[in-house]
């Protein structure tokens, strides 16, 4: 039995300053946050956290939950649940994507937990960094080297990733995010600041144990996604082992401003496939000015896995990821178009 130090913050500036010495952002950071606990309990059961405190911030939904929609855009309170947004009549409607990306997402009973902020924060399903017989590992154990390397790394990430970790960004909620070009809103003891969601995510660099760029301290409050012309003829899909309760091996987020059958805009995230939720520039290049066929869309997909990189057992990723965002595009350019009138 490790002692733990329990402290319960009822507003924000109490929780930045609890939360000030977290080191947050680093795996093995010594404070952690408690929003829905569902991430983090699960990892401390297993040993694989192991802070000294960790702070309740569950009071700040009151202030940092809401759900707004507006002509400039939405703002998602990052202490929202899952679910409250998952199921939002201004989110279904204007913002499918999103909404698709939670409804895929965990269980009811997850869904109803866990918080939009925890949720991209959850650390990745690398069997290796859950399972802590495994000595090699340089995310949980710094300069240990990296199991998955000539491993079983058949969930393993191919875009991004260096000779240091090829561990995969679980999550769902994030690929739409990446998608829609959505800001971060965080607060922490140097006061509070925005960044692109682009951002939030370090890549591994050979120092995989770094995880974001939140500096100590810091708290998301909200996530911030500009309204344009794509947002409504957006979806996610999402391919996994089995139908429900389960994590993405690839996933594809799209949002497209069509002027007929040619493609004004395109805006592409990948999930399963990279350190982070991934947005494909290249694939979106493609795209731009041409008629979404099923070639170009294939074109487009080739474009976004072309840096690819397998390690064995994950062979088959690259092929997978093109097919899912060749059917994500399908599947958006098959929605009905929004009208003013409907
Ligand atoms: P917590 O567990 O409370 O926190 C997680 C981490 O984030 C902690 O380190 C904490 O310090 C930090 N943190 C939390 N909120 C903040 C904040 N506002 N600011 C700064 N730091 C913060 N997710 C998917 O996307 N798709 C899935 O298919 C999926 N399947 C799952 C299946 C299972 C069995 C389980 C257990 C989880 C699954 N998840 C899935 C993950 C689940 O969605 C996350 O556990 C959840 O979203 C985490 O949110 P939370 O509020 O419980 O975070
Ligand atoms: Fe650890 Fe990353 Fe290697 Fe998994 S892929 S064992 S998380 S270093």
């Amino acid at each position: 039995m490790r002692p733990i130090t329990y402290d319960r913050a009822d507003d924000l500036a109490q929780a930045v300053r609890l939360g000030a010495q977290s080191g947050q952002g680093q795996t093995d950071a010594p404070v952690q946050f408690l929003a829905g606990g569902t991430s983090l309990f699960d990892l401390m059961k297993l040993d694989v956290l192991t802070p000294e405190r960790v702070v309740d911030i569950t009071p700040l939904r009151a202030s940092h939950g809401a759900i707004d929609a507006g002509p400039g855009g939405l703002r998602l309170g990052a202490f929202a649940k899952m679910a409250a947004v998952a199921r939002h009549p201004a989110v279904l409607a204007n913002y499918p994507v999103i909404a698709e990306s939670l409804q895929l997402a965990a269980s009811a009973q997850l869904r109803n937990m866990a918080t939009l902020g925890g949720n991209v924060l959850q650390r990745t399903r690398c069997s290796y960094y859950r399972d802590t017989s495994w000595t090699a590992c340089n995310k949980r154990n710094p300069g240990s080297g990296c199991a998955a390397i000539g491993g079983v790394n058949r969930n393993h990430a191919v875009l991004g990733i260096d000779g240091s970790c090829i561990s995969q960004s679980p999550g769902d909620f994030g690929v739409a995010l990446a998608a829609l070009d959505a800001q971060v809103e965080l607060s922490g003891p140097q006061g509070p600041r925005r960044i692109p969601f682009s951002t939030l995510h370090a890549s591994p660099e050979g120092r995989p144990h770094i995880e974001t760029t939140l500096k100590p301290g810091e708290i998301i409050t909200a996530f911030n996604i500009p309204a344009g012309a794509w947002t409504g003829r957006s979806a996610y899909v999402k391919v996994r082992d089995r139908a429900s309760y389960e994590f993405a091996i690839a996933s594809a987020a799209v949002a497209l401003d069509m002027d007929g059958d040619q493609v004004r805009e395109a805006r592409i995230g990948l999930g399963g496939m990279a350190y982070r939720p991934w947005r494909s520039h290249e694939a979106e290049a493609v795209l731009a000015g041409k008629p979404l066929t099923e070639a170009n869309a294939e074109a487009a997909a080739a474009a976004a896995l072309s840096g690819a990189v397998t390690h064995g057992n994950n062979d088959y990723k690259p092929e997978l990821g093109r097919r899912t965002l060749v059917r994500a595009l399908m599947q958006a350019r098959a929605m009905p178009i929004k009208t003013a009138e409907n």
